[in-house]
């Protein structure tokens, strides 16, 4: 699973809110390249001095999705959740545990002494495609869901995938994901998917 925009708030949406700087409302949604996006993001914190103890305490007062912790706890109780994120775990460690702490691949911030970000630390390139591959090589079937541009990937290397909430600019693109709006057409999604791979004797 994605985790912004399908289990929690866009964290950097709700920092532009919170901190009244608009510029930090673009998203992989609006910006695909990820790296492009997060130079962006960096400059605009140095330009305003926002530190990472700022961030996090406008992410404290954030909540999961309606309805995300109740599907979580669905998803782990009846197969194997992974979160595969773009985000950082010093930004995201709040959210998690109101999600009962799933497991959770994404980032690391580099922070320096005064609390300015300095930059940060991709664990490696195209990360959810690559952890999508290494479960399958590991006999896992795997379904994946997201929302956006940094999932087609994990996607497209998944046995299944869907799209949850995704923005039309995104979904006309790739039109062959299927779209999910709630979470009960997310888990009827993976339901059918899953009885389906079974009966095809995939992994
Ligand atoms: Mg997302």
């Amino acid at each position: 699973m994605d985790l912004e925009g399908v289990l929690i708030p866009e964290i950097w949406v709700a920092v532009a809110e919170r901190t009244g700087i608009d510029a930090l409302k673009a998203t992989t949604r609006d910006v695909p390249d990820y790296g492009d996006l997060m130079r962006q993001r960096l400059r605009i914190l140095d330009e305003h001095g926002l530190t990472i103890g700022q961030i996090q305490s406008v992410i404290d007062g954030l909540s999961p999705l309606l309805g995300a912790k109740d599907f979580c706890d669905w998803v782990r109780g009846r197969y194997q959740l992974v979160i595969l994120s773009d985000t950082f775990y010093e930004f995201a460690r709040p959210l998690m545990r109101r999600l009962d702490w799933p497991t959770l691949f994404c980032h690391r911030l580099e922070v320096g002494d005064t609390g300015k970000i300095t930059g940060y630390r991709l664990r490696m390139p195209d990360h959810k495609r690559s952890a999508v591959a290494a479960f399958k090589k590991l006999n896992f079937t795997v379904l994946a869901a997201g929302d956006s541009y940094n999932d087609t990937s994990m996607l497209s290397e998944a046995d299944a995938g869907f799209f949850f909430r995704a923005p039309h600019k995104v979904t006309k693109e790739f039109p062959k994901f299927p779209t999910t709006e709630t979470y009960d057409e997310l888990r009827e999604a993976i339901r059918a998917a899953s009885h389906r791979l079974e009966a095809a004797g995939a992994r």
